[in-house]
């Protein structure tokens, strides 16, 4: 069965369009890996957010599927992570309402609150409605720009008086990847378990750097990025230390045996 997911222009769920949907536990019957879904934003509330929408109304901006669910290690309510695949967007809004009709048919019982639900289940007749209106956009691997000023990954390497930063590839900066990494693998380093937010508290939530790690036969070579086995989530120590030497990206686990401090959090 199809789903419109809704994605908030602000929220506590850490979204990345067309990467990663952050979900409560009480979705999952709906959000299964290959069911079709059609994105959805609510009447604006924020005029701020104006320019990143295509319409200030509730309406439908794109259409994607939904990949490998994760659960998010940090949730004690079992929330869940979904990977997005081929995002596709719309090149203009799909409004919710088309000549006084809503194009979800609202079942009679839930008039009051259907709006409401984060993830709606919507039939094959109700999906097809939707795109009917749309105009599709070609489908959107990663051309997300990596954001320069908060990203924390783009900061530079200002030991050894070297200028050029040190988190190597493109990859480790792409905000949809990035995303994607962090539902797969977590938020604590996989090198030595240090976990930002345990040691800094809530100033650091959501915060780690994510590493490509590169294999040898690979190396030079262009393919696309599995961020299940390529990406990899380290603290900012383990991080420059794999980068150190500027010849050789040591991997995870050559740093894992030079370590002698393992950081055990109780959670
Ligand atoms: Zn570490
Ligand atoms: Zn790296």
């Amino acid at each position: 069965m199809p789903v419109v997911i809704v994605e908030n222009d602000t929220s506590q769920w850490e979204d990345q369009t067309g990467a990663v949907y952050h979900f409560p536990k009480r979705y999952s019957t709906w959000l299964v890996e290959g069911t079709e879904v059609i994105y959805y934003k609510g009447r604006i509330k924020d005029k701020g957010y104006a320019s990143l929408r295509l319409s200030a109304d509730p309406h439908y901006f794109g259409k994607a599927r939904i990949g490998e669910i994760h659960a998010d290690r940090n949730s004690t309510k079992g929330d869940l992570f979904a990977l997005i695949e081929n995002f596709t967007p719309f090149e203009e809004a799909v409004p919710s309402k088309i000549d006084g009709l809503y194009l979800e048919t609202v079942p009679a019982t839930r008039v009051k609150n259907y709006w409401r639900d984060g993830v709606r289940p919507i039939s094959q007749a109700d999906y097809d409605a939707i795109l009917s209106h749309a105009k599709l956009m070609p489908p959107q691997t990663g051309q997300q720009k990596p954001k320069s000023e908060d990203d924390p990954l783009t900061f530079e390497s200002a030991n050894e008086g070297s200028k050029s930063s040190y988190f190597g590839t493109r990859y480790e900066r792409r905000k949809d990847l990035r995303m994607q990494a962090i539902a797969i693998h977590g938020l604590d380093c996989k090198a030595c378990g240090f976990d930002f937010e345990q040691a800094y508290g809530e100033h650091a939530k959501g915060f780690i750097h994510v590493h490509h790690e590169v294999p040898i036969s690979n190396f030079g070579g262009e393919k696309a990025v599995n961020p299940a086995t390529d990406l990899v989530t380290l603290c900012a120590n383990c991080h420059a230390m794999v980068h150190r030497k500027k010849d050789i990206t040591l991997s995870v686990e050559e740093l894992k045996g030079m370590l002698r401090v393992r950081w055990v959090f109780e959670s």
